[in-house]
């Protein structure tokens, strides 16, 4: 067992910690309070090979591993959570295809995000089917040389600045997870309707909407496996992005701990530093604890991905633990903070608002105890 990043790991975080500093920390206040998409910056990080990650080589991927992806989230959430949101939510959207395409629909549809800067979009939540995503309502009908979308999705990310989308629905309600298919839908298809972008708490710079698809026609091959194996390719899926949120946790904790240290050790009370009242120092130490077992857990969780090996179980631990950890650690800033934390002219502030929603994406953390649950009872 060894805990030390490789040469080559350290160079690669080295690489994205200075990338973050000189364009995301800059523009991230601003972006959060104006709901600016990051299109400039998400572009750079393409270019500098951060985006898509799950593409392989072979399809012109960069050959990140899942522990070099994890690093690369962490960082870039370290700037910003909403930012690193719009730039993850491009390899959720892309992973079903990794998993479960053909090579010719790898060639087709992977190959061109490699070769020019593109965005995609994951759809599978619904206005009244969210946890419960097997009980999903959009139906992907047989229509002879082609299929038929109707339905509607919600909170899809990404989703105003698409080229593609990789779409969940039903061959048959009934069926319930055993009817759950996927299908690549190229944006400019006729039938799709985006609604307006959601005025959200945080991740203000991701761009968040409902989708309606009306009788949107894709040809036969643009379905991802057979009809009903979608249910699999997506909690695949989500077994590889669940570290990749995790990481997101990670970084965002790292940072508004890092905040913490820096004021507290500059922020006088009673005639010393803050930092020096155990009541706020024993607060940082809980926090230090928190940000290393959660970086330990996404990095387990990752690894076994790298190996070859089922990860259910332990990416609901790294996705839950270091997702409460983040809200828990990012209070905690802003309580040592005071009445400054309150305020949006330093960062704690907005890294709590962010840090709710990884509670709640990619499985809810009550959800992810479910999965957990489910796997300790079912040995
Ligand atoms: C900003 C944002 C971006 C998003 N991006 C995407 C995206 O790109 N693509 C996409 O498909 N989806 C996306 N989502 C959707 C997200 O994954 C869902 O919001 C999430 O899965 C929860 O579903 P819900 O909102 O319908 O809540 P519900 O499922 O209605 O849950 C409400 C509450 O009930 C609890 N609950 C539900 N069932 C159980 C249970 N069995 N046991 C215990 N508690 C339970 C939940 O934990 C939660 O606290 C996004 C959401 C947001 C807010």
């Amino acid at each position: 067992m060894n805990f030390e990043l490789t040469s080559e790991q350290k160079e690669i975080r080295n690489m994205v910690s200075k990338f973050v500093k000189n364009e995301i920390i800059p523009v991230a206040g601003e972006y959060d309070e104006h709901g600016i998409f990051p299109k400039e910056q998400f572009k750079k990080a393409w270019e500098l090979g951060l985006i898509n990650t799950c593409i392989a080589p072979e399809y012109g991927g960069a050959g990140f591993s899942e522990v070099e992806s994890v690093i690369i989230g962490e960082e870039v959430a370290y700037g910003c959570m909403g930012i690193n949101t719009s730039f993850m939510a491009n390899d959720l959207a892309l992973l079903p295809i990794a998993i479960a395409g053909t090579h010719e629909q790898k060639e087709k549809f992977l190959k061109p995000f490699t070769q020019r800067f593109k965005i995609a979009s994951f759809c599978l939540t619904e206005p009244s089917n969210g946890s419960d995503a097997a009980g999903i309502k959009t139906t992907i009908k047989d229509g002879g040389d082609h299929w038929i979308i109707n339905g509607e999705k919600m909170w899809i990310t990404n989703a105003g600045h698409a080229d593609l989308f990789v779409l969940y629905g039903t061959i048959d309600p009934e069926l319930k997870h055993k009817g759950i298919s996927a299908v690549v839908i190229p944006a400019d298809t006729e039938g799709i309707h985006l609604g307006k972008k959601e005025d959200k708490m945080g991740h203000r710079s991701s761009d968040t909407r409902g989708i309606r698809f009306e009788n949107v026609k894709v040809p036969k091959d643009h379905m991802l496996g057979a009809p009903g194996e979608g249910w699999s390719i997506a909690m695949k899926t989500l077994d590889h992005s669940r570290p990749l949120v995790a990481a997101s946790a990670v970084g965002g904790a790292k940072r508004a701990l890092d905040e913490s240290v820096k004021y507290s050790k500059e922020r006088k009370q009673f005639g010393v530093s803050i930092a020096k009242h155990q009541g706020v120092s024993f607060m940082l130490a809980d926090m230090a604890m928190k940000v290393e077992a959660s970086r330990l857990l996404t990095y387990k969780a990752a690894s076994l991905l790298d190996a070859g090996q089922r990860n259910t179980e332990i990416a609901s631990y790294a996705k839950a633990f270091a997702a409460d950890s983040c809200m828990q650690i990012a209070t905690d800033a802003v309580q040592i903070y005071g009445g400054y934390g309150y305020s949006k002219e330093y960062p704690v502030e907005k890294i709590m608002r962010d840090a709710k929603l990884i509670q709640i994406y990619e499985g809810t953390s009550q959800i992810q105890r479910l999965v957990i649950a489910r796997e300790l009872l079912n040995k």
